[in-house]
């Protein structure tokens, strides 16, 4: 990786967009890095018509999976390479500590790697006939699949779409998200020069209303894997519905963390921390809603806020850095937005609430939050934030506990900190989330499917299922008898 890759990628042509020029811009001092053309639907057309040129060429249609494998495993080397220019371009776009954007460069170079012996050991079914025939479920790929992906966590969130779409033999087209899209075109960069055929991956660097919805209505995109904000999540798939495509949802959350009487104290803070403000608080898994036993409340909440105080908000290249900038902005100022209101409807910002001056001025910078004493119907407690904001409450019991926590239009993910083995057990399996954490936080394995519940989304990624989600089934019935068919000689 020589230079930053600023030209999208239409059916296998870096060229620029057809669409009107932007300013990609570093969150940490507001500095410009570079400009950009984005695309428009005229060139979703052309990249759809290359993709379907690409995926149904005999070099694709036919490759052996042995030798797809290889080509995904090639990839994920290049990644692995690049990845200390990956890293050092996503965190120069995001915002995002260099520690951070280092292990996301990791984890998409085992994406790639994990689909490639996923493709090699998945298999078809011989199913039980009813009679002298071979009955099988087979597979086949879906044919041209469109990606668009947020602005959290880029390089991992294409390469959760694009290695399981080209693992199961169809062809991509990407839409990163209009803030960061520049570590996308760098994961194109190296997919081309793995050796992936020309067309089967397009990167269109573009608007959501523009590019995106061009995307998802296009009559020849067999299916939309979509990661982002619950209402773009529903305009998604109100577009699919018409015509009765199959969409992924990943959208946002408001996650429960729960700390019980029975805790490891020191652990809980920890992982609860790190739940909330990694990122800056801008993950869908954020743990954003915090409930405490009542009997340690006041003393828990005391010690929280006294370590969130003492976290290290600063440059995301210093290794020391905890809380980085956010990504834009714009969004920090809407995040300072919804603190302001939590004060208005009575809540009680305990640490943060601030944009910090001195050398941070110039950045999207915001201190960590924490607010008590906000009503159940606060905004605060509903609405996800995507931010470093953390709400505190108290619980009585495991039942008003399980009352609270699901009283949410959200379905993500959970954190439970217990040492009490049954107890946890109990109240993972009553939660109402696609994701539970028992005594840690945001661990992750490509091996186990992620997804959300209610509005936080619909089907699931990762694990070897994950292949699935881009390939239609098709049941086959094979005659084996000698015997005439009985209507035959009518
Ligand atoms: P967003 O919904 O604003 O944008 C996401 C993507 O959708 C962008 O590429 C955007 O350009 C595109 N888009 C916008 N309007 C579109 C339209 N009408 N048609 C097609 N595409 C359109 O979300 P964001 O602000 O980029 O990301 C933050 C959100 O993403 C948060 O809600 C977060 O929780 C969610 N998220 C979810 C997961 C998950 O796995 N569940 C992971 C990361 C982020």
């Amino acid at each position: 990786m020589d230079r930053i890759e600023t030209r999208a990628l239409v059916a296998g042509k870096w060229r620029q967009g057809s669409g009107d020029l932007v300013q990609s811009r570093n969150p940490f001092d507001g500095s410009q890095i570079t400009e950009l053309r984005f695309t428009d639907a005229s060139d979703v057309e052309e990249a759809v018509a290359g993709a379907k040129t690409a995926q149904t060429d005999a070099a694709w249609r036919e490759m052996l999976p042995h030798n797809r494998a290889r080509l995904l495993y090639r990839i994920g080397d290049k990644i692995e390479e690049n990845a200390e220019a990956i890293a050092s371009l996503q965190t120069l776009d995001t915002g995002k500590t260099l520690t951070e954007t280092g292990a996301l460069a990791a984890s998409a170079a085992g994406t790639f790697r994990y689909y490639a012996a996923a493709l090699e050991t998945l298999e078809d079914a011989i199913t039980p006939s009813r009679g002298e025939y071979l009955t099988m479920s087979v597979h086949e790929p879906i044919g041209v699949v469109g990606a668009i992906t947020p602005w959290n966590s880029p390089i991992a969130s294409d390469a959760q779409k694009i290695a399981p779409a080209l693992a199961a033999g169809n062809a991509v087209i990407l839409k990163p998200a209009e803030w960061t899209p520049l570590v996308s075109l760098a994961l194109g960069r190296l997919c081309e020069e793995a050796g992936l055929p020309p067309g089967l991956l397009s990167i269109l660097p573009g608007h959501g209303r523009e590019t995106g919805a061009a995307i998802v209505s296009h009559p020849a995109i067999g299916k939309v894997s979509f990661t982002g904000g619950t209402q773009t999540g529903l305009t998604i798939a109100r577009s699919a519905a018409a015509k009765l495509m199959p969409v992924s949802l990943e959208l946002g959350g408001k996650s429960p963390t729960i700390v019980c009487d029975d805790a490891d104290i020191e652990r809980a803070i920890a992982g609860i921390l790190f739940g909330i403000f990694s990122s800056t608080g801008q993950s869908c898994i954020a743990g954003s809603r915090l409930f405490v036993a009542q009997s340690l409340y006041a003393e828990f909440v005391d010690r929280l806020v006294s370590a969130t105080r003492s976290l290290k908000v600063g440059n995301p290249r210093d290794s020391q850095t905890q809380v980085a900038s956010m990504a834009d902005h714009s969004h920090r100022d809407k995040v300072a937005a919804y603190v302001e209101r939590a004060r208005d409807e009575g809540g009680k910002v305990l640490c943060g609430g601030t944009i910090p001056g001195g050398k941070l001025r110039k950045g999207a910078f915001y201190m960590p939050t924490i607010i008590a004493d906000l009503a159940p119907d606060a905004e605060a407690l509903r609405e996800e934030i995507f931010g470093p904001v953390l709400a505190v409450l108290p619980f009585q019991d495991d039942e008003d506990l399980i009352a609270q926590a699901n009283d949410s239009v959200y379905g993500l993910a959970c954190g439970i900190w217990s040492r009490d083995a049954a107890r946890s057990w109990r109240i993972a399996r009553r939660i109402e989330a696609g994701t539970v954490w028992i005594n840690t936080y945001k661990q992750f394995s490509i091996s186990t499917p992620f997804g959300g519940w209610k509005l936080s989304g619909m089907g699931r990624e990762k694990g070897r299922e994950g292949i699935r989600g881009y390939q239609h089934q098709k049941s086959i019935y094979w005659n084996m008898a000698d015997a005439p068919h009985p209507w035959a000689g009518v």
